[in-house]
C-alpha cells in the first residue's frame, strides 16, 4: 500500500491529500527498474569473470582431465619408443651382423612425413599443439615399428638361408674318431712318400683299415664318384653349394652314385687304398671356389676341445703323408 501524503492548505484550514501525477510515477518506476536491471547485470557479469558456474567447473575437469591422459600417452609412447629402440639397436648390432646384412640407416628408421601438412584438422584449438606432437609422435613409431618389421623377416629370410648354409659346409671328421687309427698326416709341406721330396699336401689323411665307413660330411649332392682323376683312385667329390666342395680318395668301395643327394653323416662309401696311396687310409680335401683350403678348420660339428686341439697337434706335424 503506498503512503497517501497530505498537505495543509491555508486557504481552506483543512488537509488535503497531495495527488501525484501518474505520468511522473510511471517515469519513477520505469527509471528504478533499469537502474535496477543494470546493476543486476554489471554484477553477475563482474562476478562471472571470478566465480564459474557448476558446468565451466565440469567442462574444466574434464580438460584436465584429457590433458593428463594425454601425457600419459605420451609417456607410453616414450616407453614404447625405448622398447623399439632397443630392439633396432639389436638388430643393427647383432642380427643383421650376424647374417651379414647391412645395418638399416638410422635417417631410414626415424624418417618422418615430408609434403602435405597431414595434421591440418587438428590445428586452431587450444589444446592443439599437444594433439599435433602426440599424433605425430605415434605416426612415426608406427613407420619404425614397420621398418623394423620389414628387417625381421629379412633376417628371417637370411636366417632359413644360414640354416641351409651350415647344414652344407662340411663341419664333421669323414671317419668316426673311434675308428680312426690315427690322423697320418695334415695340409702343408710333407714328404712324398713315392718320391721323398718335399710336396705340398692339399688334404688331411686318416689312417684306418681298409672297409672303414666313410661319411659325407656336409648336406650336398655327388658330383662324381669314379676313378678318372689321377691319382685320387675310386674317390668321390660332393658339391655342398656356396661354393664348398668335398674329396674322399682312395676308396675300396663307393656307398653312392653320382648325383645322388646326400645328408651329413650319411655313409657314402669305404676306406681303401686305391690309386696313388701308401697304404689304407682316407685322402679328404675341401674346396672353396675350387681352391683347396685346410680341412682342420671343419670339424667343429664333431669334435670336442680337446680332441680338435690333439687333431691340430697332429696334423700340423710335418712328416710322410700317405697321399
Ligand atoms: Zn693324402
Amino acid at each position: 500500500m503506498t503512503k497517501v501524503k497530505y498537505y495543509y492548505d491555508p486557504e481552506t484550514l483543512s488537509y488535503r491529500k497531495i495527488e501525484r501525477k501518474k505520468r511522473r510515477t510511471f517515469k519513477y518506476a520505469l527509471f528504478f527498474l533499469t537502474a535496477a536491471a543494470l546493476f543486476g547485470f554489471i554484477t553477475v557479469f563482474i562476478t562471472s569473470q571470478y566465480v564459474e558456474s557448476p558446468k565451466e567447473k565440469a567442462l574444466k575437469r574434464e580438460l584436465a582431465n584429457m590433458q593428463i591422459q594425454y601425457d600419459m600417452l605420451n609417456k607410453k609412447m616414450d616407453e614404447a619408443s625405448e622398447v623399439l629402440a632397443s630392439i633396432e639397436h639389436r638388430d643393427n648390432n647383432i642380427y643383421r651382423v650376424y647374417f651379414e646384412a647391412n645395418p638399416i640407416p638410422e635417417e631410414q628408421r626415424k624418417a618422418g612425413f615430408g609434403g602435405i601438412n597431414r595434421y591440418k584438422d587438428l590445428e586452431g584449438y587450444d589444446n592443439s599443439k599437444l594433439i599435433i606432437a602426440s599424433n605425430k609422435r605415434l605416426d612415426i613409431l608406427q613407420k619404425q615399428i614397420v621398418v623394423q618389421s620389414k628387417s625381421l623377416d629379412e633376417i628371417a629370410k637370411l636366417a632359413e638361408d644360414k640354416e641351409k648354409l651350415l647344414a652344407a659346409i662340411p663341419a664333421i671328421q669323414p671317419v668316426s674318431n673311434e675308428e680312426l687309427t690315427r690322423i697320418a698326416s695334415g695340409y702343408g709341406y710333407r714328404t712324398d712318400p713315392f718320391t721323398k721330396a718335399r710336396k705340398f699336401h692339399y688334404g688331411m689323411d686318416f689312417t684306418a683299415p681298409r672297409g672303414t665307413p666313410i661319411y659325407a660330411t656336409g648336406d650336398g649332392k655327388v658330383i662324381r664318384a669314379d676313378n678318372r682323376s689321377t691319382g685320387y683312385g675310386n674317390h668321390i667329390r660332393i658339391d655342398h653349394g656356396y661354393g664348398y666342395v668335398s674329396l674322399y680318395a682312395h676308396l675300396y668301395k663307393y656307398n653312392v652314385k653320382k648325383n645322388q643327394k646326400v645328408k651329413r653323416g650319411d655313409l657314402i662309401g669305404f676306406v681303401g687304398s686305391t690309386g696313388r696311396s701308401q697304404g689304407p687310409h682316407l685322402h679328404y680335401e675341401i674346396f672353396k671356389d675350387d681352391k683347396r683350403i685346410n680341412p682342420t678348420n671343419f670339424y667343429y660339428g664333431s669334435l670336442t676341445p680337446e680332441e680338435y686341439n690333439s687333431l691340430l697337434e697332429k696334423a700340423s706335424l710335418e712328416n710322410q703323408s700317405l697321399d
